[in-house]
């Protein structure tokens, strides 16, 4: 009984995520569905699990944070995805973008290059129960050509510019998004594909962390050695 109580209080914050969605200008009916059907509690960390559906960024751990629902929002609708593409998202974080990706694609393939991250995001989509999406660790600024060509391509870490190897990997009419710029200032991004030909567009201001990698920037505080390093006590039960 307490279980199916709190899952119905969590529903009703959903609900009311959902709404102020709609209110912000997210008309996509898709993408506001897939708000109302994902857990986000799940990829928080247990201690702030209580602002779970708050429209703010949250801290999730090794320096790295999960983005304002928002952010999201006008991400994935941005894409104008069908439901049967096959997407690249670099940079699980917590894992909430790729549970969202996978109530409007066929099948998701998403990058962390934080091992720690990663197992905890399998941890959430698992619970969250999306069994289209395959959590990889590695650098996503090489993208990962197995699976290519992907329909969409999300990158939710800042560069200057995109990497090479996206662009390449990108499938002829597919969309790629990507906040560029530097930690200060940065834009979001939209690229389609047209052919040898990549048209791109400017959507919004934007903040996320930088992508750190070969096509990326460097950054000496999260080297891939360190990954395992510190416990983090708030995440124990993810
Ligand atoms: N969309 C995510 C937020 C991601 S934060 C969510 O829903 O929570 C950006 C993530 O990109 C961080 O976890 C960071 O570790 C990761 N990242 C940075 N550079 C990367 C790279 N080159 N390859 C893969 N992941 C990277």
């Amino acid at each position: 009984m307490e279980a199916g109580r709190i899952a119905d209080t969590y529903a009703g914050y959903r609900a009311r995520l959902v709404e102020r969605l709609r209110e912000q200008g997210i008309g996509d009916l898709a993408v506001l569905r897939a708000f109302g059907e994902t857990p986000r509690h799940l990829f928080i960390p247990e201690a702030l699990r209580e602002r779970g559906y708050e429209d703010t960024a949250l801290p999730i751990g090794r320096g790295q944070t999960i983005s304002r629902p928002l952010t999201h929002a006008i991400s994935l609708a941005a894409l104008s995805l069908r439901g049967r593409e096959r997407v690249l998202e670099v940079g699980t974080g917590s894992g909430y973008q790729a549970a969202l990706l996978s109530h409007l694609v066929a099948q998701v393939f998403t990058i962390e290059r934080l091992t720690q991250l990663a197992d905890r995001a399998r941890e959430g989509l698992a619970r969250a129960g999306a069994r289209n999406v395959t959590v990889l660790v590695g650098d996503g600024s090489l993208g990962w050509r197995p699976y290519a060509p992907y329909d969409a391509i999300v990158v939710s870490a800042a560069a200057p510019s995109v990497p090479r190897p996206l662009l390449d990997q990108l499938a002829d009419g597919g969309r790629l998004l990507m906040p560029l710029g530097d930690r200060e200032s940065q834009e979001l991004v939209r690229i389609t594909r047209r052919g040898s030909a990549f048209n791109d567009e400017r959507l919004s201001a934007a903040s996320f962390v930088p992508l750190v990698g070969r096509h990326g920037v460097s950054d000496v505080r999260y080297p891939m050695s360190d990954v395992r390093e510190t416990p983090d006590p708030g995440h124990s039960d993810i």
